[in-house]
């Protein structure tokens, strides 16, 4: 059986990465547009977080600021992740040169939700910033320990290297077409796993303290609904901090794919192994503990097909996101 303290094997999986980063940098046929405009009309839709060039005329009402569910809650501190919140500003690129990605990254500077998606990936990375949306010494700080641990230079600027690794997809990627299309059906998945305003990203393959990450994290706030995504059963489940996933449960649907809830702050009382359950089905809450404890409530989440090897849960969680339907 595998050992369970499981959420971060070893294995190097990617998560496919490196196409979607060329998705980002190509040119579309929409930058046609843009030597047609001035340097100041440039510069301001920049500053707008390059929505505008980068969505043109295409259809994503859901991608559209203020138009989902993704205001936080008031006091909350957890605004919706860069892809549905309000576009940031961020230092423009330089007029003279329209040609290159529409943005070079994060600077200290900065202000916004896109600043606060790179600090609390920071502090997922146990690296102790504030989650305030301002990119200040202590964040540029922070970015510097992660560029020295990424093997990366070290210059406290989040540009578009380090955003990829991170797996943040800012303004261009995040209005990409091609990376918004929810498939149709999951595969796997029949219901969300978290209830509420949550945010993830495809972060599957991230460099981790232990190896490459093997599932997503969905970030929300301490004590969010968690229901169990398929019919199935508890196969294992602890109430006790165990390994790296501290609280966690194990479910198994029909075919013998299983799904991995860690960091989890408690499990349903009536839940216990062999117990069967129901897409939808409350199972316990959201935490950090484990190896999750003092960053950010989280549910780490896997799939496992047959119980094998994880494989990226992103599709399968786009798919029955009700955010994007
Ligand atoms: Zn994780």
């Amino acid at each position: 059986m595998r050992p369970t303290a499981t959420e971060h094997p070893r294995s190097r999986g990617r998560g496919g990465k490196g196409a979607r980063i060329i998705d980002r940098t190509g040119s579309s046929p929409r930058d046609l547009t843009r030597p047609l405009r001035t340097a100041a009309a440039i510069v301001a839709l920049l500053s707008l977080g390059v929505i505008a060039p980068t969505l043109g005329a295409s259809p994503m009402p859901e991608q559209l600021p203020g138009s989902g569910p993704s205001a936080a809650p008031a006091g909350s501190g957890l605004p919706g992740q860069p892809v549905a919140a309000a576009p940031a500003p961020v230092p423009a690129a330089t007029p003279a040169a329209p040609v290159t990605p529409a943005t070079d990254g994060l600077r200290p500077g900065a202000s916004g939700g896109d600043v606060k998606a790179l600090q609390r990936k920071l502090r997922v990375r146990g690296i102790k910033v504030p989650v305030d949306g301002n990119y200040g010494a202590r964040t540029r700080a922070g970015v510097r320990i992660l560029q020295r641990k990424l093997k990366l230079k070290a210059t406290g600027v989040a540009d578009a290297a380090l955003l990829a690794k991170l797996g943040l997809k800012i303004r261009a990627v995040a209005s990409n077409p091609a990376t918004l299309s929810a498939p149709a059906t999951a595969r796997y998945l029949k219901v969300f796993p978290v209830v509420g305003d949550y945010s993830y990203e495809d972060d599957f393959g991230d460099p981790r303290g232990q190896g490459a990450h093997q599932g997503n994290d969905i970030i929300g706030t301490m004590g969010m609904q968690l229901v169990s995504c398929v019919d199935g059963t508890i196969s294992r489940l602890t109430r006790e901090e165990t390994g790296l996933g501290g609280i966690w449960i194990w479910i198994v649907d029909g075919q013998g794919n299983e799904y991995y809830y860690a960091h989890m702050a408690s499990i349903s009382p009536e839940l216990k192994a062999g117990s069967k359950v129901t897409a939808g089905q409350t199972v316990g809450t959201m935490g950090m503990t484990g190896d999750a404890r003092g960053t950010v409530p989280h549910l780490h989440f896997e799939i496992r097909p047959n119980g094998g090897g994880s494989i990226n849960p992103f599709t399968d969680l786009r798919a029955v996101d009700p955010k994007r339907k």
